[in-house]
Formats: structure tokens, sequence, C-alpha cells
């Protein structure tokens, strides 16, 4: 029986063409980026040329790129690179309420151990964070606001440009982590007044292991990596070249499919938003019915545990999550589910469906077939 995914918020397959384009880096064209000889000039100028590809891909220049292993790593860079190029100055952070723990850890421990300021942003009901609150909580302390793009869990597109023309107009950085959207939405830095912003290619049909932060020029940031002085000493370590021709290979595939495939993915999205509450009873949509990410279906069962229904689904070859994976495998609820209000009850059953560049109708239907009658089984 055909396995089914619906989890490619957590990870996507990687692209065949994608695989397809790295495989020449293992083995012929194995150079180090570093080395002066024709290996590694050839590794050097595949680097560039994809970073070249993403630069193009997000509205930024090919210097204002920083490889690196991912968004963790990114997030992480931009919050204590900034933190350190201004220290013992102005020690005020703004982060909204809902970020990703990559976010939320590197900004707890400045405020733990550092003597930081930290001023979280409240979202509405539906995930939305108001720029006015963001603009009233700036003081001339403040060096940073951290919004992400869009969220992970429940899909809701916050309004970046908005927030980016206050942050510009304040001089305070604004770093956008930008995982779920970049490959998947359009993601330009310039419209959004973006001076940092994060991705990962394995979010968007490339390997896992490789990212990227965009540093705007001229931002004040120190090195997160010391060393041998790789990414004009902005992250030492050998580069990862096959990784970043997989992303950049990720990046033109979205380009050329990117509008149809919001349009099948609404499409799709839209019918479980729509036939799911039909279906079942007691089922709330989490997060804002239109501002949100093509692919994300996001939903509240009263009377069910999310594990239990997750196993079920497992069972009938249907790959789900609840939205907050949690590492160690412990219970907990999710910050996000608790910043948008909803009751214990509610976000212990959540159930996140997240569909990609290989999901079908007829899986969809087969989802809807199977969906009410396993709820019904497993209601307390
Ligand atoms: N930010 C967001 C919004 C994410 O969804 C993720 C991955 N779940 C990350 C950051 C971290 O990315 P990675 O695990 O690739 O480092």
């Amino acid at each position: 029986m055909e396995k089914i995914y619906f989890d490619n918020a957590s990870t996507t397959p990687v692209d065949p063409d994608v695989v397809g384009a790295m495989m020449p880096y293992f083995n012929e064209r194995f150079g180090n980026a570093s080395s002066p000889h024709a290996y590694g000039r050839e590794a050097h100028k595949a680097l560039e040329e994809a970073r070249e590809c993403l630069a193009d891909f997000i509205g930024a220049n090919s210097d204002e790129i920083i490889f690196n292993s991912g968004a963790t790593e990114a997030n992480n860079h931009a919050i204590i690179g900034v933190a350190r190029s201004k220290r013992n100055k102005d020690k005020h952070i703004i982060v909204s309420s809902i970020e990703h723990h990559s976010v939320l850890e590197p900004i707890e421990y400045l405020r733990k151990h550092e003597g930081y300021e930290v001023t979280p942003m409240e979202v509405d009901g539906d995930g939305l964070v108001n720029p006015q609150d963001i603009k009233k909580a700036i003081t001339d302390q403040t060096i940073l606001v951290a919004v992400m793009y869009a969220s992970n869990e429940i899909g809701t597109i916050q309004p970046i440009a908005e927030i980016g023309t206050m942050t510009k107009e304040h001089n305070v950085l604004f770093l956008v982590d930008a995982v779920q959207a970049v490959g998947h939405i359009p993601v330009n830095v310039n419209d959004l007044n973006a001076d940092l912003l994060s991705l990962s290619a394995h979010k968007f049909y490339g390997p896992k292991g490789i990212g990227a932060l965009y540093i705007r020029k001229g931002t004040e940031i120190a090195p997160f990596l010391l060393g041998g002085g790789q990414e004009h000493g902005r992250r030492s370590s050998t580069q990862n070249v096959a990784g970043a021709v997989g992303l950049a290979q990720a990046v033109r595939l979205c380009d050329q499919r990117m509008g149809e495939e919001i349009a099948f993915q609404t499409k799709l999205r839209n019918k479980l938003l729509k036939e799911i509450p039909q279906k079942i009873e007691g089922v709330k949509i989490n997060g804002h019915i239109s501002r949100r990410l093509p692919n994300n279906a996001h939903f509240s069962f009263e009377q069910l545990q999310s594990e239990s229904l997750l196993m079920s689904l497992d069972m009938v070859n249907i790959a789900a999550s609840m939205g907050s994976a949690c590492a160690s495998g412990a219970l907990s609820v999710s910050h996000v589910l608790r910043a948008i209000g909803l009751s214990d009850e509610l976000a212990y059953g959540a159930l996140r469906i997240t569909l990609g560049r290989w999901t079908t109708e007829d899986q969809i239907d087969y989802f809807l077939e199977q969906l009410p009658e396993l709820v019904k089984s497993l209601r307390i």
C-alpha cells in the first residue's frame, strides 16, 4: 500500500534533480573550495554559482549570503553575532512568542546569562503579530527584532514587510526566520526590509545539513565559527560544496514551479480546511484562514490525544504530525498553541498536515475517508 507523507514542514524528500546535480561533487569534483589547484578552483566556482543562485532568488547580493549547516545555526549566528558585535552597549531584544526554539533559545541565553532585556510579542488568536505592538515596544536600547515569516506549526504568514518598514525607520536590526517560506512563497529581502534572514535547504526539496544566513551589507555582526576564515571570515569550516550545489538546484526548481505548486497545494489544503470540520464534530482550525502557507492545514480535535491519532494514521500509512516535534519525545504543549490561546484539551489534540511536491488529490481523498472513523474510535 502506498505510503502517504503529510509532514513536509518537518522535512521534504530531496528532489531527484537535486540529487543528480549533487552527485558529481561527491566524486570527480570533490575539491576543497579553498584550495588553489584545479580541484579547488572547480569546487570554488560551483560554490560561488550556488551562492549567486540563492542570492538572486531572494533579492540579495551574493556577498550577503553565508552558507552554513542550516537554519538553527543561522538563527544562532544572527542573534549571538549581533549581540556580540554590540556587546556592552544596548541590550534589548523584541521577539514574537511563536518563534522556533532555534530563535527563542539563544535569546533566552542572552537574557539569562548576559543581562539582555527581552520583550516577547504576543500574537492574536490566528497567530498574527501586530506591527503596532512592536513599534510601541522599540526603545533606544533595542538592537534586534525577530519575527518569523511563517509559522512551522500553524502556517500563519506574518506582516513581515510592515514590521520591516518600522524596524528600518527606527534603525533596529530585523531577523526573519524564513525557513517555512523560502521555496514555497515569494521571499525578497528588500521587499521585507530584512537585515538577517535564515533558511534551510531540506525544507524545500534540498538536502539536510545545508542552509544559509542572509546578512544585509553593512550589518554589524560577529563571526560565529572561528577557524580557517571561510565565508569571508564569518563562518569558518570547509564548505559543503555538494550541499550548496543541491541547495541551488532546489532553488531553481522552486523558482520554476512555485506558481503552479502554490495553486495546487492551496486547492488541496482548502479542501481539507473545508471538509474536515464538515465531516467531524468538535474540530477547530488553527492559524489564519487565508494568510497561511499554501501547504499547511492545522486542526485541534476535542476529546482526542494527538499521539494516538498519529499512531492510528501511521497504521493506515499516513505520516502526519502534531506540529511541534519535541526532540526528546516528551509530551509537552506547544508554546505556539498556548500563544494563540488554546485550552489544554485543544492543544493536546493537535494535528498538522503539510503537503508537498508529490502530494496528490487521491491521497487527500484517502485521508478524508480514513480520518472520521479514526477520530471516532479514539475519542475519549
Ligand atoms: N525555524 C523554523 C521555522 C523551522 O521550522 C525549523 C525546522 N523545523 C528551523 C528553524 C530549524 O531548521 P534546521 O532544523 O534545519 O536547523
